[in-house]
């Protein structure tokens, strides 16, 4: 049986005529799924009955159950979705003045283990394939075709980490970036990572101009690889030659995430190490008021401290913001709502 979502319009084109039918079959199927949300074949009404009937032998549409919808404040809503081995996934819609944002998971847990975060305490179950990935946006989307609003932004920001995953996730951009579908823009889709140094070379060469975030969370090795273990493996230095790398290769700017936490990484010092170890680089610094997990023991830091951070880092000319706090209402630190309903 062949997973038809997560099939690109030219491979689609490429399974029709395996089963004997025009290529053009394979563009209407395409969007059925991915413009219209539709999820059975029996609703492709353009297509002949016998061919409907010859799709359900021969392939399936993978579509996640909507376990539950969170509404927050400011337009975010965090979607618990279910796959068809009862596993959790969470997916976030965000509402910026520029239109909606939908933060999608690309992993069931994590292998990462950072020591700030929810999504490594359940530990790793498995990776999501481009059709579950594909269908967590669309069902994001199912709730604003009524008002006939697009997403607009893609950010690989949710549970699991993307590059780790690598094809499923480049092949669900592709998807979503295909005309025929959402046709949304690379230079709009952001892929986060916590440092995996061979998947950020292998993302520079792709050709796909998509936005890197590195998290990087603290400017020192020690610090960081308390809080991250891979930086044991990947240390602060050549993940960021691979970060010049990528922006050289794809003249695409580089985003820095750094969680504040509390006497951890948010003091005067850090924010001068953080600017010795930027200004002679371009880049872009997003500052993010820790999402508190409960049993961590990590503390946010004040909004005092955050602003002296910020100021330190403007004061060197490094182009900096503070991110809105969107997701605090609803358990949107990554991981903590799939970690309510495991439980
Ligand atoms: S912060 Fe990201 S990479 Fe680290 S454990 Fe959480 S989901 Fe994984």
């Amino acid at each position: 049986m062949k997973d038809i979502k997560g099939l690109l319009p030219n491979d689609l084109c490429n399974f029709v005529i395996s089963l004997g039918e025009p290529a053009y079959r394979g563009d209407q199927i395409f969007s059925w799924i991915h413009k219209h949300g539709v999820c059975s074949f029996q609703d492709m009404k353009n297509l002949p009955l016998t061919f409907r009937e010859e799709l359900e032998r021969t392939s399936y549409i993978t579509c996640l159950n909507v376990r539950s919808k969170d509404k927050g404040r400011k337009g975010t809503v965090k979607y618990l979705l279910e796959t068809h081995d009862n596993n959790a996934v969470e997916a976030v819609r965000m509402k910026y003045g520029y239109g909606v944002t939908a933060c999608l998971s690309t992993q069931i847990g994590c292998k990462m283990a950072c020591s700030f975060c929810a999504s490594g305490m359940s530990g790793f179950i498995r990776n999501l394939t481009a059709s579950e990935i594909t269908d967590e946006a669309l069902r994001i989307r199912e709730d604003l075709i009524q008002d006939n609003i697009n997403i607009r932004n893609i950010v690989l920001m949710g549970v699991g980490e993307p590059l780790d995953n690598y094809e499923a996730s480049i092949q669900a951009l592709r998807i979503f970036n295909s005309k025929e579908g959402l046709g949304i823009s690379f230079r709009r889709m952001t892929i986060s990572t916590c440092g995996l140094i061979p998947g950020i070379k292998r993302l520079a060469e792709e050709g796909i101009p998509v936005t890197l975030s590195v998290s990087l969370h603290a400017a020192t090795d020690d610090i960081r690889q308390k809080l991250m273990p891979i930086n044991r493996q990947y240390p602060i230095k050549q993940l960021m030659n691979a970060a010049a790398y990528f922006q050289e290769r794809t003249g695409r700017r580089v985003t820095f995430e750094y969680a504040l936490i509390r006497d951890i990484n948010d003091s005067d010092s850090d924010a001068y190490r953080l600017v010795d170890l930027l200004q002679k680089r371009s880049g872009h610094v997003n500052l993010i008021p820790l999402n508190p997990v409960i049993g961590k023991g990590y503390i946010r830091s004040t909004s005092t401290r955050i602003n002296k951070f910020r100021n330190i880092l403007k004061a060197a000319s490094i182009p900096v913001t503070v991110r809105r706090g969107l997701g605090l209402d609803v358990n949107a630190a990554c991981g903590q709502l799939r970690r309510r309903y495991c439980r």
